[in-house]
């Protein structure tokens, strides 16, 4: 490693704590070798936060830190081990596949962060996996989770996208990239599962306490801190999927080892944002049963909260009844959070001022949800066109509707509790990545040309900030983009 690139690196990353604290739960492990680096997409100000001069990752030698061909001395990148219900059913060993945690930096306030690459070959988690990923579903992870940040939803970030310069192989041969990732750390439900699975109670306990010292620092204080670290992941994935539901966003893989302990949204495979509304919208070719369609995503949350609880029993009390007790207890708090969030969220989208009753809002939502949904209304833009009603324009929303009465109705209560305009701007985006928008930018950049992709990531990192240039950003797929599906572990 050249001087600079020494200097530039080893003054940043550093081991995890996580491979201190769990080495049970860690194996030493190296990238694949990756031919012919070439960098597809960069996060400049993401770099910035992490104290990374974007310059130099994007040079040779920072490109071989993205793709974990080099690594500072001193830094162990580790497979992380963690288990998981897919699709509702246990698998007592999966861990990262094709992932590494290379290490952990320190960003610009203080915070610890994960840096983990994604597609960085087999490890010993690989199963029959290649441990690989394409150039396409890199790119979709970059895309989606940009998009997640600038809507102010909790999630973990893309740092860079580097095509490897090999191939991988899936239905055809497509380009290989691998992803580097950033997050306030990679602890799953699934992380808990693999801990309570191994029967050692001391490694439970000291995963707990790791995550209570990462992400809830105060449970450590509580009377019952493993139960106060439940309490708070409760609050923190209700709050999450709330804001998911509200603007639209369907996981499409909400398997326990796909929701984080922090309340960060992770692993974007085939996640999708809903255009038409429809609470039973599912995308993922591989979700049959719609398991992880829309409207079951707080159901499935509370679900896997279930199975992290169970993790925990051993620690909340020695007498396992009364250890249920307490976990079933908390965990009822889920749709209490759950609700409350929603109902904030939604009234905030309606702009509705607070002194208007819960009661009130609840009722005005569900009659609307339900008259997008019978007229199959684009979720997002619909907000938008409901402000420009607010200001007197209700014409575009009106021609939306089958049942014009029915709409007209509506508004007429929604109206009279004086809607503002501005405050829904604020909160209702313009810019999601539509799902015709994000194909595009993905295939070209497949074949190597990376243009529609930047002005992708142009439009959706200013979300609520309208812009003339970018009409084409701001509308539904036409109808001959045709019904959409997403796939999973490719
Ligand atoms: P996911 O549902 O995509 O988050 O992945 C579920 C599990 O499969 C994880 O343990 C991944 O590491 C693993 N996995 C997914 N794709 C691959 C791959 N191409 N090679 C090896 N492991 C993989
Ligand atoms: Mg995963």
């Amino acid at each position: 490693m050249d001087e600079v690139s020494a200097a530039q690196s080893t003054t940043v990353l550093r081991d995890s704590q996580f491979a201190r604290d769990l080495p049970e739960m860690a194996v030493a492990w190296r990238a694949a070798e990756a031919p012919e680096p070439r960098l597809l997409a960069i996060n400049e100000p993401l770099a910035a936060q992490l104290g990374i001069d974007a310059t130099w990752l994007a040079s040779p030698a920072g490109l071989r830190l993205l793709v974990g061909a080099e690594v500072p001395e001193g830094v162990t990148p580790v497979a992380q081990a963690y288990s998981g219900h897919q699709f509702g059913g246990y698998t007592p060993r999966l861990g990262d596949g094709r992932a590494l945690l290379l290490g952990e930096l320190t960003d610009a306030d203080g915070r610890r962060r994960d840096l983990h690459l994604k597609g960085s070959g087999r490890t010993p988690f690989a199963r029959g996996g290649d441990g690989l990923a394409a150039v396409g579903p890199m790119l979709r992870e970059y895309v989606v989770s940009e998009s997640m940040h600038a809507l102010g939803i909790p999630t973990t970030r893309a740092l860079a996208v580097v095509a490897t310069g090999a191939e991988v192989w899936r239905e055809t041969a497509l380009p290989g990239a691998v992803l580097a990732r950033v997050a306030s750390s990679h602890l799953r439900v699934g992380s808990f599962q693999y801990a309570a699975a191994s029967g050692d109670l001391d490694l439970v306990r000291r995963l707990a306490d790791h995550a209570i010292a990462r992400h809830y620092p105060a449970a450590a204080d509580a009377e019952q801190p493993y139960l106060a670290l439940f309490d708070a992941v409760v609050a923190a994935q209700a709050a999450l999927v709330a804001r998911w539901m509200l603007v639209g966003f369907i996981h499409g893989v909400m398997n326990t080892d796909n929701m984080t302990i922090s309340g960060e949204t992770i692993d974007y495979g085939p996640c999708a944002f809903m255009e038409a509304y429809d609470p039973a919208t599912v995308y993922s070719s591989i979700d049959h049963a719609g398991r992880y369609a829309y409207a079951n995503q707080p159901i499935v949350a509370q679900w896997n909260l279930a199975r992290f609880a169970e993790t925990l029993l051993p620690l909340i009390s020695e007498d396992q009844q009364r250890a249920v007790e307490i976990a079933v207890a908390s965990l009822g708090k889920f749709t209490v959070a759950y609700d409350a969030a929603w109902g904030s969220g939604m009234r905030a989208k309606l702009g509705v001022a607070a002194d208007v009753d819960d009661a009130t809002v609840t009722s005005l939502a569900d009659d609307l949800l339900a008259q997008l949904a019978q007229s199959r209304v684009d979720y997002t833009s619909f907000f938008r066109q409901l402000a420009a009603a607010a200001r007197g324009d209700a014409e575009p929303a009106r021609g939306l509707f089958v049942d014009l009465a029915g709409f007209d109705a509506w508004l007429t209560r929604w109206r009279a509790l004086h809607p503002d305009a501005d405050a829904m701007d604020r909160v209702n985006p313009v810019y999601i990545p539509r799902n015709h928008l994000v194909e595009e930018a993905l295939a070209a950049a497949t074949s190597g040309d990376v243009g529609p992709l930047h002005r992708l990531l142009e439009a959706i990192a200013s979300p609520f900030d309208e812009r003339p240039d970018f009409d084409r950003y701001a509308t539904p797929a036409p109808d001959d983009f045709g019904p959409y599906q997403t796939f999973c572990g490719t």
